[in-house]
């Protein structure tokens, strides 16, 4: 089934200059870019995207983390996508991540693991919502 997510290079990847790299590792494993934005998060509006979190003892560390420099938001499309992106990326903690994924392959630690991917259709639809509206995502 053709669905959409939303991924994110956080402040770790865009400070490594990795975002070549990270998108040519989407585009290989079939995802298609239908919407790109470059922001710098402040702390609030980390703390809103990541809303689900806000219980966690990292909440704190996290939304710091993602509000301590650009990120690059983007809405991905193709077969499967949620599940093919959270693929590509690997496990949370890159040493847990296989060879080849993203975070193994990129990734400093648990919180700093360079990318975001929606988890679930819900979540998608929310994080995609956060971040763009209708005429930002492109239909062709
Ligand atoms: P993401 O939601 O960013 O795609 P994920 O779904 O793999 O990552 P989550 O459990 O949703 O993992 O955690 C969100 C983010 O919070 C992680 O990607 C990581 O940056 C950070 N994080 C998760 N667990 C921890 C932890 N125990 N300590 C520090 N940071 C953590
Ligand atoms: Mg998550």
């Amino acid at each position: 089934m053709k669905e959409k997510t939303l991924s994110i290079i956080k402040p770790d990847g865009i400070r490594a200059n990795l975002i070549g790299k990270v998108l040519s590792r989407l585009e290989e494993a079939g995802l298609r870019v239908k919407a790109m934005k470059m922001l710098h998060l402040t702390k609030k509006e980390a703390m809103g995207f990541y809303v689900v979190h806000k219980e966690r003892h990292f909440y704190e560390s996290l939304t710091s983390f993602m509000s301590e420099g650009p990120v690059l938001v983007m809405v991905l499309e193709g077969e499967n996508a949620i599940q093919v992106l959270r693929g590509a990326m690997g496990k949370t903690n890159p040493k847990d991540a296989d060879p080849g994924t993203i975070r193994r392959d990129f990734a400093e630690s648990l919180e700093r693991n360079i990318i975001h991917g929606s988890d679930s259709q819900d979540s998608a639809q929310y994080e995609i919502g956060y971040f763009f509206n209708a005429l930002e995502i492109m239909s062709d």
